[in-house]
């Protein structure tokens, strides 16, 4: 039977779990029958209520009257050198978002925006360009790992997620954590909590939230600079968190054994660069359970920054590496097709189909 999403339907990726249990108590249908539910849905790819024989009729057409299933719209692939494929997304709004596929021997990366746009205006990041022009869905979240892993092959599936497409995910906190709650859940996505990163640029009293959610996952944090006169400039939200509020947040993190927090620092020459930034960074650094990832600066057009020469770079690392931290020189995927970090910005992409997303049955 062909399902007609109309307004009142609901889409079912993104549904929270809590949200069904509390739907199928109402219904009188035991607690259970919401895993049954998920199991095809997340792991036989059902889009079709009724075909999930093991649940009564009433509840699969109880379910096919409240709910539909909508997925992003993969509108265009662009293909980078180096074997990653950058994903324009269209939403049901007609807004466009990008997700990127990274492939490596060990790993399937996929990154995935949170927000169409983004509000913390970072002076060296091409999506704050947009600015915010809304919040995604949990399902907006979710669909794109869905859309993407539903055209792979089955040997290049996404292992691992990191959440640093478009957008602050904690500026979008509810929708944000019920997708990870769906991507961890055994019985829904079933993503190892050590394969999924959210990375964020600092919001401190949100950071405070997540770790009471208890998800366990990885966290990333954007420093990227030594002192606070240039954190201020290159992300206005130093202001509001400054680094030692930062640090201090992280030290009293509560991590799982063997977890660590990732460092971020982008690289920009003559910015924050220095042999005096590195050693101010160990220093903020010295307490954290943490590696540090550096990333030289993608460029794009309008940008008035510059990456660091090669040699640079690596000083910067060998000093962090001097100081017993792990420090790594993050790799640069698919700077060609400006899906690289901060080289996200969908706006352009002119939308010429019919603005609804798809929908799938
Ligand atoms: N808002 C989140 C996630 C998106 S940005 C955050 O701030 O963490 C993901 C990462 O890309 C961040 O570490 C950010 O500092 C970095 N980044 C942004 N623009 C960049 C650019 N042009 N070159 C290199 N890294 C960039």
């Amino acid at each position: 039977m062909k399902m007609t999403p109309t307004i009142s339907t609901q889409n079912f990726f993104g549904t929270s779990e809590a949200a069904l249990q509390e739907l199928f108590s109402e219904w009188k249908f035991e607690a259970y029958r919401v895993h049954q539910v998920f199991t095809w849905v997340y792991h036989y790819h059902s889009r079709d209520f009724n075909a999930m024989t093991n649940l009564s009729k009433s509840l699969r057409s109880q379910l096919s009257e409240h709910f539909h299933f909508a997925l992003p719209k993969i509108q265009q692939r662009t293909h980078s050198k180096d074997g990653s494929i950058k994903y324009l997304m269209e939403l049901n709004d007609g807004s466009v978002v990008e997700s990127v596929w990274m492939p490596s021997e060990s790993r399937k990366t996929l990154c995935l925006s949170t927000q169409v746009g983004c509000r913390l205006n970072c002076s060296f990041c091409l999506t704050a360009s947009l600015g915010l022009k809304r919040n995604l869905t949990a399902a907006e979240i979710i669909g794109q790992h869905i859309a993407v892993n539903e055209e792979l092959k089955e040997e290049d599936r996404i292992t691992n997620v990191v959440f640093m497409g478009m957008g602050e995910p904690l500026d979008n906190y509810g929708p944000v954590v019920d997708a990870l709650r769906l991507m961890i859940s055994p019985q829904a996505m079933k993503v190892s909590t050590r394969k999924v990163t959210v990375s964020t640029s600092g919001l401190v009293e949100k950071m405070k939230a997540f770790q009471k959610e208890d998800l366990s996952i990885n966290l990333a944090i954007s420093l990227n600079a030594s002192d606070n006169a240039t954190r201020d400039r290159l992300m206005p939200i130093n202001k509001k968190y400054p680094i030692e509020v930062l640090i201090d947040c992280l030290k009293k993190y509560p991590l799982k054994p063997q977890r660590r927090h990732t460092i971020e620092y982008v690289l920009l020459a003559g910015i924050n660069d220095s042999d005096a930034d590195a050693e101010r960074l160990a220093k903020w650094l010295k307490d954290v359970p943490c590696k540090i990832n550096l990333i030289p600066f993608n460029g794009f057009e309008q940008s008035e920054y510059r990456p660091p020469s090669e040699q640079r770079v690596l000083k910067f690392q060998n000093y962090l590496i001097e100081q017993n931290f792990s420090a790594f020189i993050r790799q640069n995927r698919a700077t060609d097709i400006l899906g690289a970090c901060g080289q996200l910005a969908a706006e352009s992409a002119s939308v010429t189909q019919d603005p609804m997303s798809q929908v799938v049955q």
